[in-house]
């Protein structure tokens, strides 16, 4: 199976939400967020997007397909610019950067980094794979593979983030 980063992010916001977008369930708005994101980076930071290169990569691990587009990335620098617009810094924006510098190094670059911007916090966030974050991606692939081959999609989480979910009406359509 193809594991990307949009998984690993998904994985770590909501179980049910990574299993519904690898089995294709895919709400319109989910793939807007990702055009989101990249339009944002542009529009906040117009000069930048003539600097850094979009790159794609893949990798195979452990019988598993690993692969990521990142949009922006300084090669001279060795630095992925990820840009967000929510009003808060999320654990899973994280490990998706953290899953884009595992893939760079399986590609062979090493001291890869991540900057992480949030426009509309006026922040930036520093992010660095360390070895136990390693061996956390490592363990986590499996338990992806585990769950998106699942029969049945996992329950709802009842946080406060499904109200933001494109999936909302579809995981509480009973209870409306
Ligand atoms: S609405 Fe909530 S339970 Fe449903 S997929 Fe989204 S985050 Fe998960």
């Amino acid at each position: 199976m193809n594991l990307n980063a949009t998984l690993i992010n998904l994985y770590h916001v909501c179980p049910r939400e990574c299993w519904l977008h690898a089995n294709g369930i895919n709400m319109e708005h989910t793939s807007d967020t990702v055009y989101d994101g990249k339009l944002l980076h542009e529009t906040s930071y117009p000069q930048r997007a003539d600097k850094y290169t979009e790159i794609e990569l893949s990798a195979n691990w452990n019988g598993a397909t690993l692969s990521g587009k990142i949009d922006f990335y300084d090669q001279k620098e060795k630095t992925i610019h990820e840009t967000k617009r929510g009003k808060s810094v999320e654990e899973a924006h994280t490990w998706q950067v953290k899953f884009y510098i595992w893939l760079l190094e399986l590609n062979g670059v090493e001291g890869a980094m991540g900057k992480i911007e949030y426009p509309r916090l006026r922040k930036t966030t520093e992010v660095f794979l360390t070895g136990p974050d390693r061996a956390f991606l490592e363990e986590t692939v499996p338990n992806i593979r585990e769950l998106v081959q699942r029969e049945k999609c996992p329950p709802t989480i009842n946080a406060r983030i499904c109200k933001k979910c494109s999936y909302y009406e579809l995981c509480y359509i009973d209870e409306a």
